[in-house]
């Protein structure tokens, strides 16, 4: 063999053998970047929006070969956050109330991509559309979140709440209700009842230290006064405008004895510096303002800030700091069964 051929030769397998070399670099560079796809995807799930309230994602090491497996599962990626239309929910035993959410996406997603849970189904159960029904008087969280992934989540804190009936008086987890749901019988005759009329007399005194001249305007109504403010009221305007400011013989609150009107029964109050105090201080004493503003399609009466309910203190403060109506707080509705009939 010349020194020419075996140089040749030499060549040749050094090319080859580069080349090979060069080949099992790309697919080394390959596979990284495959890794690096598959890590950054992970990490992506756990932006969520500050002070949503959301429990932020967390961005679990699931080995690269497993991502597939997990898509399959049914996650939707392109939920970031989930925030439920309230964060309070009362209803009845036997009764059903809907939580609505809204969800924060970077792209499609529908409530399929979500699952609805509940801390304890002997209180209260959830469908797959987040409506809750309760089970028994108690309390417990409802939960949604994203199918597959449990870490953006929401919860509601939900109570179940009991109704009794006690000759003709409703009872709401030992709450007297009265509102166009609930009625009281005609005989029922309790005057300002006195837990109410003390309460009153202790606000009226600390109110008048801070320069304030609170008095009663209106307080106990027995059924048949409320029969003639009724009527009247009827006369002038027809029953389905009278509905909206007077309550019908038997379902007015002024006759349960716990409610007491303050001052001037109009709209003029509200621009009182008294009327400022009451709404600040009444929870304080055991008192709601019964008919709050913007709530009237759930009290049923549009906004009255001299009409006062005693609730006693722990239940007052709970609902002014929940920003709650007593319909919302207990889980009721307001609404009378149909057109005033009068009887006589
Ligand atoms: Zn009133």
């Amino acid at each position: 063999m010349s020194k020419q051929t075996k140089r040749k030769g030499w060549e040749r397998f050094s090319r080859v053998g580069i080349i090979l070399i060069l080949l099992y670099l790309m697919l080394i560079i390959l596979g990284f970047a495959i890794r690096l796809l598959f890590f950054s995807d992970q990490q992506a799930v756990s932006i969520v929006p500050e002070d949503s309230g959301v429990i932020s994602a967390e961005s679990t090491a699931v080995p690269g070969g497993n991502v597939p497996e997990e898509s399959s599962m049914g996650t939707n990626e392109n939920i970031l956050a989930l925030l439920v239309d309230q964060p309070y929910l009362a209803v009845l035993e036997g009764s059903s109330a809907s939580i609505s959410v809204n969800m924060s996406t970077t792209g499609e997603a529908g409530a399929e991509d979500l699952v609805w849970s509940s801390s304890d189904e002997s209180i209260a159960v959830v469908d797959a559309s987040g409506m809750v029904t309760g089970v028994k008087q108690g309390t417990c969280d409802v939960t949604v979140a994203v199918k597959g992934n449990e870490g953006v989540a929401q919860s509601v804190s939900v109570h179940v709440r009991h109704l009794d009936e006690k000759n003709g008086c409703t009872f709401v987890d030992g709450i007297l209700i009265v509102n166009k749901t609930y009625g009281l019988p005609a005989n029922y005759d309790p005057g300002l009842e006195d837990v109410c009329k003390n309460a009153f007399e202790q606000m009226q005194k600390d109110a008048e230290k801070d320069g304030m001249n609170l008095y009663i305007g209106s307080s106990y109504r027995d059924y048949d006064y409320q029969v003639r403010i009724y009527r009247n009221y009827c006369e002038l305007y027809g029953w389905e405008m009278a509905d909206t400011f007077s309550a019908r013989p038997g379902y007015s609150e002024h006759q349960s004895g716990l409610t007491i009107d303050c001052n001037t029964i109009d709209d003029a109050f509200g621009e009182t510096p008294e009327a400022a105090w009451l709404a600040k201080h009444c929870a304080d004493y055991g008192f709601i303002i019964r008919f709050l503003e913007g709530k009237e399609s759930i009290t049923g009466y549009k906004y009255e800030p001299w009409h006062i309910r005693y609730v006693g203190v722990e239940k007052a403060k709970e609902m002014n700091r929940l920003g709650l109506t007593l319909e919302e707080y207990l889980g009721v509705k307001s609404e009378y069964s149909g057109p005033w009939k009068d009887e006589d």
